[in-house]
C-alpha cells in the first residue's frame, strides 16, 4: 500500500467502482446455469463466483468468515463438467443464479477441474483480465507528489480507505478472499516448502533510515532479516545505515527510482537507460530485487525489470491497494513469467487496515485467519510496511509489527528472504 494523497486517490476510486449487476448478463454456462457477478472493472467475459465447499474438501481448508471464497471465471474457461451425481465426490462448488456447480471434485486418479486450470492461472497471473495500468495524472505535475505534508496525505489515504466505493467492492478484492489461494493450492498440491515468511519494508523518505535500527532490533528478536526497499533517486541513501544492514544479514532492494509513479510508463528504452545508470549502486549492495510505487505494474515493466532484476516484488494476491484499480494474481504462491523473472506477490500489507479504522494493537487479530489459512496451505505470507510516520513509525506500530513476528515465529513459519526463496523454490 503506498502512501497517496487525495487526488491521486479519489479519480480512479470512482471510475473504478464495481458494479454488481447480474441482470445484465443472460448468457449461460454450457451446462445451462447462467453466470452470476459482473465486474466493471474486469474485462467483460470474466465474471465472479463465489466457492462453496463440497463434502469432499478436507477440513483444513474450509473457510470461516472473515474468509471468503471467491474466484473469477469465464464461459470459455470451462473445459469439463461432473457427468454424474456424486455430491460425495465434490471439493469445491461455484454457486450461480441456478444451483450449485460442481468446480473441483475427485477423480480415480486425483482431482479433477472444470475449468482449465492452466489456462485460469495464466490470466490471473498475468492479470490479463483486468485492463493495464493507465498513468496517474498525478505522474505528470511539475512536483514530486511526496512534497504534499505526509500528515495530509496519510490523511487523505484514511478518509479514501473508508469511501464507500471501496467498502462495495466485491469480495474477490478483499485481503480476506482465499477462493485464488484455495483453487491453486488443490491444483498445484501441498507446497514443499511449507508456511513461509518474507519481510520488506518500502523506505518512502530519508526518515526510514532513523526506523533502521529499532525495527532491525525487533526483527533480530525472533532470529529474522528483512528486504529493505530504497528510492536512490529521491533522497540522499545512508549508505553507513545500508551496510549495517548488509553485516546484519538484511537485503536491500529497489523501490522505484524516483517513487514519481510516472516510471512504469516510461519509454522501454529510458527505463533500460535509468535502470543501467544505477547498475553500480545496485551492484554495491547486491539488489536482486524491484517493487514499483504505488504497485503500478506494465507490460513495458515486466520486460525491462528482466533485464536488471532476479524478482518482482510489485504484485499482490489480492490488490486493493493500487490506486489504478483492484487486481492481483489470486494467490499468495510465487511464480516465474515467461522472461525468467520470478514475481513474489505481497499477501500481508500489515499497515492497510490502519486507514480503516484498525488500531494497531488490533493488528494483528485482524490479520490471525488469513494468516491461519495460509498456514494451512503452506501458503507465503510476504509481509510489506513502511518504516514512516503514520505507518510503521505510527505510535504502537513497532510493538504491534513485533507482536507478529512472535506470533509466526511461535507458529513455525519459516523467514526467508526473497532472493533464498527464489533460489530454492522457483
Ligand atoms: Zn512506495
Amino acid at each position: 500500500m503506498k502512501k497517496c494523497y487525495i487526488l491521486m486517490k479519489i479519480r480512479p476510486a470512482l471510475q473504478f467502482m464495481v458494479v454488481i449487476s447480474p441482470s445484465t448478463v443472460n448468457e449461460t454456462f454450457p451446462m445451462g446455469i447462467e453466470q452470476p457477478v459482473v465486474l466493471s472493472h474486469v474485462h467483460q467475459p470474466y465474471f465472479a463466483v463465489t466457492l462453496q465447499p463440497g463434502k469432499a474438501l478436507p477440513h483444513a481448508l474450509r473457510w470461516q468468515p472473515p474468509l471468503t471464497a471467491q474466484i473469477l471465471l469465464s464461459r470459455d474457461l470451462l473445459s469439463q463438467s461432473l457427468q454424474e451425481d456424486a455430491p460425495e465426490q465434490v471439493l469445491l462448488y461455484g454457486e450461480t443464479a441456478k444451483g450449485l456447480l460442481p468446480l473441483v471434485w475427485q477423480g480415480k486418479e486425483g482431482f479433477n477441474f472444470a475449468l482449465d486450470m492452466s489456462a485460469w492461472l495464466a490470466i490471473m497471473q498475468q492479470e490479463t483480465y483486468r485492463p493495464v495500468h493507465g498513468k496517474p495524472f498525478y505522474a505528470s505535475l511539475p512536483f514530486h507528489y511526496k512534497k504534499v505534508p505526509a500528515l495530509f496525505r496519510t490523511g487523505a489515504e484514511y478518509i479514501i480507505q473508508r469511501l464507500p466505493s471501496r467498502a462495495a467492492r466485491a469480495t474477490l478484492f478483499t485481503p480476506f478472499n482465499i477462493g485464488g489461494e484455495l483453487l491453486t493450492h488443490l491444483w498445484q498440491g501441498a507446497s514443499r516448502h511449507g508456511p513461509c515468511v518474507i519481510l520488506t519494508h518500502d523506505m518512502e523518505s530519508a526518515v526510514a533510515f532513523d526506523w533502521i535500527d529499532p525495527i532491525m532490533a525487533l526483527e533480530g528478536e525472533v532470529g529474522w532479516v528483512a528486504e529493505w526497499m530504497v528510492i536512490p533517486r529521491l533522497y540522499p541513501i545512508d549508505h553507513q545505515a545500508l551496510k549495517r544492514l548488509l553485516t546484519a544479514g538484511h537485503h536491500i532492494g529497489l523501490h522505484g527510482i524516483w517513487h514519481s509513479n510516472a516510471e512504469p510508463f516510461l519509454a522501454p528504452e529510458r527505463l533500460q537507460q535509468e535502470f543501467t545508470a544505477l547498475k553500480p549502486f545496485m551492484e554495491d549492495y547486491a539488489i536482486q530485487g524491484y517493487r514499483g510505487p504505488g504497485w503500478f505494474r506494465t507490460h513495458t515493466l515486466d520486460k525491462v525489470l528482466a533485464d536488471f532484476f532476479q524478482y518482482d516484488l510489485t504484485v499482490l494476491d489480492n490488490d486493493f491497494c493500487c490506486p489504478a484499480m483492484p487486481g492481483g494474481v489470486g494467490s499468495s504462491r510465487p511464480f516465474r513469467r515467461s522472461s525468467g523473472l520470478a514475481v513474489l506477490p505481497c499477501s500481508l500489507p500489515f499497515e492497510a487496515p490502519l486507514f480503516r479504522g484498525v488500531e494497531p494493537e488490533q493488528l494483528v487479530s485482524y490479520w490471525s485467519p488469513k494468516l491461519d489459512y495460509l498456514r494451512r496451505t503452506g501458503g507465503v505470507v510476504l509481509i510489506n510496511t513502511h518504516p514512516e510516520p503514520g505507518y510503521l513509525a505510527r505510535p504502537g506500530m513497532p510493538k504491534a509489527y513485533g507482536h507478529l513476528l512472535h506470533i509466526l515465529r511461535q507458529q513455525g513459519w519459516q523467514a526467508m528472504l526473497p532472493s533464498t526463496f527464489v533460489q530454492e523454490w522457483l
